[in-house]
């Protein structure tokens, strides 16, 4: 059993609609995250029993919780939709851990919502697998994000290009309060709203904040942003849509669509088969997520100060904070993969002067970083004394071997990888969706057993695009 607290369902009813998820014909759990679910404190016998699977598959409504689909709104490439919302989720319920730590439970592919739009409300087994591996991957490197609890089929089927088994993913996160949701409210004038959603959003991500601090908040964004696009950049992930929809107020990597990480590093390398020109690109996304926290910003002016000047003048300033802050997030990332424990102006050019020779060289990002440690870096470079040029400069540094350890991991999701283990689930093979999921797990880890995962792809297994996760 679990205990249902159910605050965003106590906020006022024109931020959501409560509804019951559609039922699907013939539920079977596909994978549990039990070390998650420990975590939440919540009974993994229970989630793994019929009854258990009956409510990640939106079957059965647990006793005290109020399902309901969020509504937000969200700038979508740069274009305005005054509303978006969840369309193929449901907000379960939210339950709190044996640490205090609040968690939304969502299940996302549960049928339609009165913010579907055209969709059909529904995932097919390709997204959520996708999901699952990548966010789950993220946890392990320590990057904020959304989590996945458990994945199940439905038993039916999904029409996308073709058929394709339906499945559900239950999604769990801090909150799935989003910029896109502030602008919901602020492209309606509802000040009230937008002042309730602050409320709410300071006692989930930002309770040393005091209610109604809207400035502060703002600031706790920006800074909580800066960091986690710092993180994103270390890893080499391309989020793919960072619409102002997917864009998370608690600093969480949220909405795992035509998302991937680089094999060969190139900062204007692009995946999503939707961005053709390069909008959210890997290079771009530092600047792209300032265009949306000035979304978020101009969304709190009202609440910042009842003076209109003053409080563009204070949203700008706070706005012209995130530069240094991305910086020192990003230094300390990078410092890290090179094993510096800090430097200035001189490590920074050693980093950039890697990332230059890299990108000329079609160096693939992990096993570069990740060969810093074993001497096989140069080996990605087209022109290996481009390497041994610079690595006389940062050997001279004595870099931290334990350090670049933790740093760099041996492991990241591939992309060839991910799409092969939905071809084989897909045909009912999941054992190397399982595999690619447990060596994630400790993606730090050496694990010789399974390093045909760390190979980068070769031409024929390389996957340009990546298709939005509907
Ligand atoms: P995304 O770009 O994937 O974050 O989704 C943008 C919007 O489209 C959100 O409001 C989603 O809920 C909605 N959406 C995406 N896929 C579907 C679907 N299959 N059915 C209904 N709504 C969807
Ligand atoms: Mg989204």
């Amino acid at each position: 059993m679990l205990e249902f607290d159910n605050s965003y369902a106590r906020l006022p009813e024109r931020f959501f609609t409560k509804m019951r998820a559609e039922p699907v014909s013939a539920p079977a759990l596909l994978k549990l995250n039990d070390a998650l679910a420990a975590e939440m404190g919540l009974d993994t016998g229970f989630l793994a029993s019929a009854d258990g699977l009956a409510m990640l598959a939106g079957n059965s409504v647990p006793d005290g919780a109020e399902p309901l689909a969020q509504v937000y709104a969200g700038h979508q490439f740069g274009g305005w939709s005054p509303r978006l919302g969840d369309g193929r989720a449901l907000l379960l319920g939210e339950v709190t851990g044996p640490d205090g730590a609040h968690w939304d439970i969502q299940l996302k592919g549960s049928g339609p919502t009165p913010y579907s739009r055209s969709g059909d409300g529904r995932a097919w087994l390709g997204p959520v697998l996708r999901e699952y591996i990548v966010s789950e991957a993220m946890a392990a490197f320590e990057v904020p994000t959304t989590r996945a609890l458990a994945a199940v089929s439905t038993g039916e089927t999904v029409l996308r290009e073709q058929r394709y088994p339906g499945a559900i993913l239950t999604r769990v996160a801090s909150s799935h309060v989003r910029v896109g949701t502030f602008q919901y409210f602020a492209s309606q004038q509802d000040t009230d709203g937008i002042s309730a959603l602050l409320n709410f959003a300071i006692t989930r991500h930002y309770p040393d904040l005091e209610q109604g601090d809207a400035l502060g908040f703002l600031k706790a964004v920006i800074a909580a942003q800066a960091n986690l696009v710092a993180k994103w950049m270390g890893v080499g992930f391309i989020h793919g849509v960072m619409n102002t929809d997917n864009c998370h107020v608690g600093g969480l990597t949220i909405d795992y669509g035509p998302c991937a990480f680089m094999d060969a590093y190139h900062p204007s390398k692009v995946f999503s088969s939707i961005d053709q020109f390069g909008r959210y690109a890997y290079g771009a996304q530092p600047e792209i997520l300032v265009w949306n926290l000035a979304q978020l910003a101009t969304s709190l002016l009202p609440l910042i100060d009842d003076n209109m000047d003053k409080a563009v003048e204070a949203a700008q300033a706070a706005l012209q904070d995130f530069g240094p802050a991305y910086t020192d997030a990003w230094k300390e990332v990078f410092f890290a993969k090179l094993g510096l424990p800090d430097g200035g102006d001189t490590e920074v050019a050693l980093v950039q002067d890697l990332l230059t020779r890299m990108a000329e060289n079609q160096a693939d990002f992990t096993l570069t970083f990740q060969g810093l440690l074993n001497g096989t870096a140069r080996d990605q470079f087209v022109d290996p004394t481009a390497f041994d040029d610079w690595a006389s400069g940062w050997n001279a540094l004595s870099p931290d071997a334990g350090l670049m350890a933790r740093a760099n991991p041996a492991f990241i999701p591939r992309n060839h990888q991910i799409e092969l283990a939905i071809k084989e689930a897909v045909a009912g093979d999941l054992s190397r969706f399982h595999r690619i999921v447990s060596v994630l797990a400790t993606p730090f880890e050496d694990q010789p057993d399974h390093s045909d995962l760390q190979s980068a792809p070769v031409a024929q297994e390389l996957v340009h695009q990546t298709f939005c996760g509907t």
